[in-house]
């Protein structure tokens, strides 16, 4: 019975999607490291440095939290990444509920509005849900910010291979403009260059600085 309620307790859920992909990055550095040194030195140190950022980037955990996430260190191969990664994603905590409901609530202007095929989605893989519109020709997205969805949109030129405002990498981006307002009657157009590709993004995604600026820029 007790072993029961301990482990339901450890298995709650305690890490964001960009949280689980810093993780990722980290550990993927681990193993690329282990192909191309044998110093130990240099080795444990950089286990050690991975392990703290990752303490760093969750302060506020457990010890059954920590005990899982101390298996860091010993990871050196392929598959054991993959493993570990695996076992992580259970405790990956899913973007908010969206349905197709909550799309139209969001954007109550856009008629006829077709979301994205909802039931293909993973929502532990993502920190945003974003789609582009062929009917409209605008891109749609759908942040949690401050703790409450919020519904953005604007047109999308794609552009070539650039950086992506949000998620910070190299990708196949476009400029996303948004009509903001600006004073009582008063439009301005505001945006960035973000990627075309939204998984990728959100796969790409270790922070959340970049999604969280861009939707301030874009603020009524
Ligand atoms: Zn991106």
């Amino acid at each position: 019975m007790t072993n029961k309620i301990n482990s339901t307790i450890k298995n709650v859920p305690f890490i964001r999607n960009d949280q689980y992909n810093f993780i990722q990055f980290q550990i993927k550095n681990l193993v690329h490291a282990h192909l191309t040194t044998q110093d130990q030195g240099v080795l444990n140190a950089l286990k050690l440095s991975s392990l703290d950022k990752i303490y760093t980037l969750l302060p506020n955990i457990n010890e059954s939290q920590k005990a899982l996430l101390n298996k860091v260190v010993s990871i050196e191969k392929d598959y054991q990444a993959e493993s570990f990664l695996s076992e992580l994603k259970y405790y990956v905590t899913p973007f908010k509920n969206i349905t197709e409901k909550t799309i139209t609530k969001l954007f109550p202007k856009a008629k006829k509005l077709k979301g994205p095929p909802l039931e293909e989605i993973d929502f532990k893989e993502i920190s945003y849900l974003g789609w582009y519109d062929i009917r409209s020709e605008r891109k749609f997205l759908i942040v949690d910010y401050n703790g409450k969805l919020k519904g953005i949109q604007g047109s999308f030129q794609e552009n070539n291979k650039g950086i992506c405002s949000l998620c910070n990498h190299h990708e196949d981006i476009g400029l996303f403009m948004s009509k903001v307002k600006a004073g009582k009657e008063t439009y301005t157009n505001r945006g960035n260059y973000i990627c075309s590709d939204s998984h990728r993004c959100n796969q790409n995604l270790i922070l959340l600085d970049g999604l969280n600026k861009f939707v301030e820029l874009l603020r009524k």
